[in-house]
């Protein structure tokens, strides 16, 4: 059966399109962490929406299941398939180009393979900014990023993927070909289907091309590292920036002293100011003129009221990229610091010092010797809580210790990555068994035979 598909395949793919050679498929095996070594059958390659159909039709018949591939960045192992050699991966990089641009509706309509950096750099060309910055942009896809809903560092002013898309192009189960790849601001005709298809992590359908909301490219932009004595200074000084920077402000990043640290000892990388607890780095972007001025008064203003001990505004756009780099730069810190649990966690912006402490004494107390390294997206409140664990140490036993301290303040257990293989049992866990109910309803409407990326997000057989 599996000869006969491969043949069906490459008659539908041509010679470029299909990979079946086992040295051919290695990057395509194995995720971006290397948590989840899988054994395609093959990977098949199309280059049109026309092909996808096609793909999913032969596939279908042929009973192999598809798992859909974008640039295989995604952080819980959604994107590769199982060991059995029998399911195909359906990589979208040969649809990689950027199909249209309208910088007075703001709109980027793309192929769904086409690289993040690549549809950024053409928003940018036309002086429009596509808002999802995420350090994996030079290898995501637009279909990738729109089908994990992923966020990133400027969530806290345009919010998730989810709220910049406008319409999809998506392919069903069957192979039915759904064409919602409108414009429109305002389309309110019947359901909002192109939303089944968002952060479902290729469960549901495929997506094959996607438009975009752009935004207008501000001229001026401020950068700011500040030191701060605790995360509760950290959220003061969010507030002071919501009242002195308004809606310009895109981004804002607390990190722990421990990754600062990490950055020192592993990759010889310090912060132009004075060291402190914690770290907040922040972000704003304006067309208008007064920006820097009003950067200025609120940082003086935290400086004088204690709420920043130190603090810093990049003066050139360099200086400002050497401090992002310092933000960008905490997970590799934290791989040579050796093996470490990494929880992409969430609770309400309000309760992020509260969770923190609480987690900290769960992890002082059921892991000790374990080191929290806890960064991310306070704006959000969105923090990576990664626990570099101590010689022998039990990882499954500390993702409850965290998850635990986060179902205390109804939080959820992937903020921004999705379930992917890695989170799967402990959805089922952490979600209500009425949420999971649902969640199986709808996989069963639209991919009834579990052919659509299996045991991802729900389990395999629903
Ligand atoms: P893949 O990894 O290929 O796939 C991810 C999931 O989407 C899989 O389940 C796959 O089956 C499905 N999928 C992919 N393409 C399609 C399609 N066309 N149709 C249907 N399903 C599809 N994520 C964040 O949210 N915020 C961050 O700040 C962030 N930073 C990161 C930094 C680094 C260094 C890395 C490696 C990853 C980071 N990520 C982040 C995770 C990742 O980059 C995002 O999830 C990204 O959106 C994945 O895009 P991709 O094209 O690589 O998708």
């Amino acid at each position: 059966m599996s000869a006969e598909l491969l043949s069906r395949l490459a008659a539908i793919l041509g010679p470029s399109g299909l990979l079946a050679d086992e040295a051919d498929m290695v990057s395509y095996a194995i995720d971006w962490r290397r948590l989840f070594p899988g054994r395609p059958l093959c990977v098949a390659r199309p280059a049109s929406t026309a092909e996808v159909s096609e793909v999913v039709k032969a596939c279908r018949a042929a009973g192999a299941a598809i798992v859909p591939q974008g640039g295989n960045t995604g952080l819980a192992g959604g994107a590769v398939p199982d060991a059995s050699g029998a399911q195909v991966v359906l990589s979208l990089n040969r649809m990689n180009k950027v199909r249209a641009i309208d910088p007075v509706g703001l709109t980027i309509s793309a192929d769904a393979g086409c690289i993040l950096k690549v549809a950024q750099d053409a928003a940018a060309e036309a002086g429009r900014l596509l808002p999802i910055s995420l350090a994996a942009e030079g290898s995501a896809t637009v279909g990738g990023v729109v089908s994990t809903n992923a966020g990133g560092v400027n969530v806290v002013r345009y919010g998730m993927a989810r709220a910049l898309v406008l319409g999809l192009e998506v392919v069903l189960a069957d192979g039915t070909v759904v064409d919602m790849a409108r414009q429109l601001r305002k389309d309110n005709a019947g359901y909002d289907l192109k939303q089944l298809f968002i952060g479902t992590e290729g469960t549901l359908g495929i997506v094959t091309g996607a438009v975009l909301r752009l935004v207008p490219r501000p001229r001026h932009t401020v950068t700011a590292l500040l030191s701060v004595p605790s995360p509760q200074a950290a959220l003061d000084l969010l507030a002071l920036a919501q009242d002195e920077l308004g809606d310009t402000l895109s981004a804002f990043e607390l990190m722990s002293g421990y990754s600062f640290d990490l950055l020192k000892r592993h990759l010889n990388l310090t912060p132009p100011i004075a060291s402190g607890d914690w770290f907040v780095l922040l972000e704003a972007g304006a067309s208008l003129s007064g920006l820097r001025e009003a950067a200025e008064a609120a940082l003086a203003a935290a400086l004088e009221n204690g709420t920043a001990l130190d603090g810093v505004i990049a003066e050139t756009g360099a200086q400002a990229t050497q401090l992002w780099a310092l933000r960008e730069h905490i997970t590799d810190g934290e791989a040579r610091e050796g093996k470490s649990m990494k929880h992409d966690v969430s609770v309400p912006i309000v309760d992020v010092p509260a969770f923190l402490e609480a987690a900290d004494i769960a992890i002082a107390e059921g892991a000790p010797g374990a080191k929290v390294n806890a960064f991310g997206h306070l704006g959000d409140g969105n923090i990576h809580y990664n626990v570099v664990l101590a010689p022998g140490q039990d990882g499954a036993a500390i993702n409850t210790l965290v998850h635990d301290v986060v179902a205390r303040f109804a939080g959820s257990i992937s903020a921004e990555h999705g379930i992917g293989q890695y989170r799967v049992d402990e959805l089922l866990i952490r979600r209500a068994p009425a949420e999971i109910a649902l969640a199986r309803t709808l996989k069963r409407a639209l991919d009834p035979d579990d052919f659509l990326n299996p045991g991802k997000v729900l389990p395999a057989g629903g």
